[in-house]
């Protein structure tokens, strides 16, 4: 790592401080401003002993000597400004390491596939997005991973039951290799305590190969809302396309945790080829500066609109995180392990599919598109759009109902939003 300044004396400083220079040092670029793009598919040894030496270093042949650079080799291996960008999005954690990948699924399926082996069983909280739904549906299972969904009641005891019945369907050799969570879940935005998933984690430890890893991807609340490495989890999964990539103009995703359970995924992705190139690498690196500006923008008017849509006459409920009970089971969870309500809710209709078209084809401002966390307000009908392979009694369990739309607030004048929603449930 490429050492910056992290603090002024003993005060340390705030990760997007830190963004406009962490991990760079212009001396080794002409002195510019900006970490450049390092397009280059390969680098130059400095001499064949070196070379022979950073690839023994690279295949795990010999063990890194105190403060020894990896050296670089080839961009599937590593490449500067992924190796930047991995530093600095490492701060929003504080984690040990961070990888980027070439998308939020990629990084979901490098890491699962690092970690289960045939005969493996995962738990799962539903729904998942639904990339990650298919992966654990219909792929995994192909490789003799059996992937087992826990909806309803998502008690420690509830868990406790959901993880002793998959273990008790693993052959001999098999073991519960992770439970993966999605928090807040997407579209429902369902809250799952990290905590307790963590502990019952913790309580496996004496199973072969040591305990399931908690997995939970954080791409709806992170990296500003919640932070699931200081609850428990041992890996933290992003889709940078949405809040950090945060332009709608990239696909990426990311993972943080410890420097041992990454070296094993960093392996699988040298070899699979599932990384990032260095120019999408240097927009996420524009992107991570204005990251906490667009996410307090966003959030802030999120409360706005959500709080305009609640008692509107057409609109059933509003599933904004910023109005669970605070004396609710959801509410303590809020209160514990998120720091912002984020900008991402679900409005429940009143009516069917038929109203909610009506709505979304009358929005004039807010675009109708599937993602979320960009710079332009989104709107989107998960029923038929993102959880559309989500069988029909699967969505009634999750709760994706056919009156839900979800909206994902941008950074427009917040009383812009309101008065497109207004108008477009005039017209429901
Ligand atoms: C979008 C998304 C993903 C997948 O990310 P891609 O970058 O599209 O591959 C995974 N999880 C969640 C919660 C998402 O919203």
């Amino acid at each position: 790592m490429r050492r910056t300044i992290t603090h002024i004396g003993d005060h340390a400083l705030s990760p997007s401080s830190l963004m406009m220079s962490y991990g760079f040092d212009p001396k080794l670029s002409e002195g510019a401003i900006k970490c450049p793009v390092f397009q280059s598919s390969t680098f130059v040894f400095e001499s064949a002993a070196s070379g022979k030496s950073v690839m023994q270093l690279a295949y795990g042949l010999r063990e890194r000597g105190v403060a020894e650079d990896p050296g670089l080799i080839y961009s599937r291996i590593n490449n500067p400004a992924l190796e930047i960008l991995e530093d600095r999005l490492a701060l929003w954690d504080s984690a040990e390491r961070a990888l980027v990948f070439a998308s939020g699924m990629a990084a979901i399926s490098t890491t699962i596939l690092s970690m289960a082996r045939p005969g493996d069983a995962i738990v799962y909280t539903a729904p998942v997005y639904g990339g990650t739904d298919f992966l654990f549906e219909k792929l995994l299972p192909q490789f003799g991973i059996r992937c087992y969904p826990v909806s309803g009641d998502l008690s420690a005891a509830s868990m406790q039951a959901s993880v002793e019945a998959a273990r008790a369907g693993l052959g001999t050799n098999g073991r519960l290799a992770a439970i993966y969570a999605e928090t807040p879940a997407n579209p429902t935005n369902r809250l799952i305590d990290l905590a307790m998933l963590a502990d019952l984690a913790r309580g496996m430890e004496a199973q072969p190969g040591g305990r399931p890893r908690l997995v939970v991807d954080n791409t709806m609340l992170g990296p500003l809302w919640q932070k699931p490495l200081a609850h428990g989890a041992d890996i933290a999964i992003y889709s940078l396309t949405k809040y950090v990539g945060g332009h709608s103009d990239l696909i990426a995703g990311s993972c943080v945790g410890s420097d041992a359970d990454l070296a094993a995924i960093s392996g699988f992705r040298t070899i699979l080829g599932t990384m990032t190139d260095p120019h999408t690498a240097w927009l996420l690196m524009r992107s991570l500066e204005t990251l906490s500006l667009r996410m307090r923008q966003s959030e802030a008017s999120a409360w706005k609109v959500a709080e305009a849509l609640r008692h509107h006459p057409k609109v059933e409920q509003v599933g904004f995180l910023g109005f669970v009970d605070p004396d609710s089971e959801q509410g303590r969870i809020y209160a514990r392990q998120c720091t912002g309500a984020g900008s991402t809710f679900s409005v429940i209709l009143c009516g069917g599919e038929a109203e909610a078209f009506r709505f979304l084809d009358s929005l004039k401002l807010i675009k109708l598109a599937v993602s979320l966390g960009g710079t332009e307000s989104l709107a989107s009908y998960p029923a038929g759009m993102t959880h559309v392979d989500v069988a029909p009694e699967m969505q009634k369990a999750y709760g994706i109902a056919d009156n839900l739309v979800r909206l994902s607030i941008g950074v427009e004048e917040p009383e812009d939003l309101i008065a497109d929603c207004l108008q477009a449930l005039d017209q429901v």
